[in-house]
């Protein structure tokens, strides 16, 4: 049996050295959003064209740390496609995976628990919680994609 840590160590360099969806798009008409992280110099930027609820096409670009890297190639590979509700609950899941206290001002919907959630390989990221400084590291990535949906929606709401 293959040590579980030695499992996810080699997710986290499979999606390293291996970047799923890594490039850009043109924006407008995607948006874009950047992310830093001075505590380790990660830099993460996120284009991201959304249609009718749904993240039709992501690219990542950037540079950093291989848990920053690692962990956009894995949110960009499993949020592709999803609709932002989805996307909504994933982010929790992922959230309270890396033990991070929910916002209070921002209760969770009624769709369900997040430990439900199938995360897949981006519970290869568990180990990071015991190292609480390459926690930033790990949700930079998911923090550029809220950023960069936010901004998606607002330019939504203005006519
Ligand atoms: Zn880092």
């Amino acid at each position: 049996m293959p040590d579980l840590e030695d499992l996810y160590r080699e997710i986290i360099l499979d999606h390293y050295r291996n970047p799923r969806n890594r490039g850009e798009l043109e924006s407008p008409p995607a948006i874009r959003a950047e992310g830093f992280n001075p505590l380790c110099g990660d830099e993460v930027i996120v284009y991201v064209n959304v249609t009718d609820g749904v993240i039709d096409d992501i690219k990542v670009g950037g540079q950093g740390c291989s848990i920053s890297q690692a962990s956009a190639s894995m949110m960009s590979a499993t949020v592709k496609g999803r609709t932002t509700e989805e996307l909504d609950r994933l982010n929790r899941a992922f959230k309270s995976m890396m033990s991070i206290e929910p916002d209070p001002d921002d209760p969770a919907p009624d769709n369900g628990n997040p430990a439900d959630v199938k995360l897949g390989d981006i519970e290869a990221l568990k180990g990071v919680v015991k190292f609480p400084v390459r926690i930033k590291c790990a949700t930079l990535s998911w923090h550029t994609l809220t950023q960069a949906l936010d901004e998606a929606l607002d330019k939504a709401q203005t006519p």
